[in-house]
């Protein structure tokens, strides 16, 4: 039989994960692992505990890693997390805030969402009357960056109207985890999702859970699935020194520990927070200079990933401008905005600024959509 061809990736992804990792990422996947033996399982210890670090410098939390994707987290603690007799209230402005409500559907857990659209800020006022009136409530999810727009959620004040009608907090913090400065105990999170392929900038095969060691301790025997049992997952990594239930990614792991020793050695999240300020302002400022408008206003945007609307121009396509820029070493993300058309470029990973830089000089070169595929053109505004 035919090979299966595997290109190779010249280009840099400036997506919300999985992102471009460093070579000292990937080259840890060159080992092979076995699960049940120490030399493994102290490497999953570690990682736990330097989550919890990360987290928080409160120790009285802890962390639990979960296979699949991040959705199979955000999915574990939904489905783990709320009692039989409880009842979720979504605070959601996007896709992901939407899809923690239809977890919630698919597990037949009462719950409701409040929803005011992609580029309205959470509605806080109706999530204190829902909290005042709605008295079988007793957990409320939100999105930290919605990362359908980039726009970033203030949990802070959400934490506090949670924490005044006395629920739980539980809050998918997938993209900006690691990436922006942040302490669960202040927020007053009680349970923080997300994955091994965003800020960390590991790469995808595990999401991880970090909780308040009293709440985790008392979900035992909630859980809607068995795989996704959040507190027999963590039970198991409790009692048996890091190991799994079931067979673990291994090789992710261990990339995931050589990012988290790189988070380290670029000096905390403080530091790597600023680069990614730097990624973003750069890109904001380049592709104004060029004509392009945000999606929205900056002070709603995170520094994480930024939505752009598409050119006016009638002759722009997006797979074009996409495979343009891709020839040109640099892959885009599509927008997910309903009313919108818009397309969306990420900041995250082994990603700094001169990158941006090259990226901001390519998209000006670039003829983007006109229908001559050899003409290299210039932006209608330019
Ligand atoms: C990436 C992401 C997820 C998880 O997505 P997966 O495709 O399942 O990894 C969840 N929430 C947010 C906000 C995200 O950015």
């Amino acid at each position: 039989m035919k090979p299966i061809e595997l290109p190779t990736t010249p280009y840099l992804l400036l997506t919300p994960g999985p992102l471009t990792t460093s070579t000292g990422v990937k080259s840890k996947m060159m080992a092979d692992a076995c699960t049940w033996d120490d030399d493994y399982n102290t490497v999953v210890q570690q990682v736990r505990s330097r989550l919890v670090q990360l987290a928080t410098s409160n120790p009285d939390y802890t962390a639990v890693l979960m296979q699949g994707s991040g959705t199979a987290s955000v999915e574990s603690v939904i489905g783990s997390v709320i009692p039989k007799q409880g009842k979720l209230v979504v605070v959601a402005n996007g896709v992901y805030g939407r899809r923690i409500s239809e977890i919630a559907r698919y597990l037949q857990i009462p719950h409701r969402m409040i929803d005011p659209g992609e580029t309205s800020g959470p509605d806080l006022e109706t999530l204190e009357q829902v909290l005042a009136c709605d008295t079988e409530i007793t957990h409320v999810a939100v999105v930290h960056c919605e990362t359908t727009t980039g726009m970033l959620n203030p949990i802070e004040e959400i934490g506090k109207l949670t924490k005044a009608a006395g629920k739980l907090f539980i809050v998918d913090a997938m993209s900006s985890f690691g990436g922006i400065e942040m302490d669960m105990e202040q927020l007053q999170i009680d349970f923080l999702i997300s994955s091994a392929n965003k800020c960390i900038q590991g790469v995808p095969g595990f999401g991880f859970v970090i909780a308040r060691r009293n709440c985790m301790e008392n979900i035992a025997g909630q859980a809607r699935s068995l795989s996704l049992d959040l507190y027999a997952q963590w039970k198991c990594m409790e009692d048996h020194n890091g190991k799994w239930r079931f067979t673990s990614p291994t090789h992710v792991v261990r990339a995931f520990a050589q990012a988290l020793n790189e988070l380290d050695a670029e000096g905390g999240i403080a530091v790597r927070a600023e680069r990614y300020r730097r990624n973003h302002q750069l890109l904001v400022d380049g592709m104004r200079s060029l004509g392009f408008k945000t999606l929205l206003a900056d002070a709603q945007m995170s520094t994480i990933i930024t939505s752009f609307y598409n050119p006016e121009d009638p002759e722009y396509r997006f797979d074009r401008f996409y495979n343009l820029l891709k020839q040109r070493g640099f892959v885009i993300y599509p927008g997910k905005v309903s009313d919108a058309e818009c397309f969306r470029i990420g900041n995250i990973g082994d990603v700094w600024p001169a990158d941006i830089e090259r990226l901001i000089e390519a998209i000006g070169e670039s003829c983007y959509w006109t229908d001559a595929e050899d003409t290299l053109g210039v932006l209608a505004s330019a």
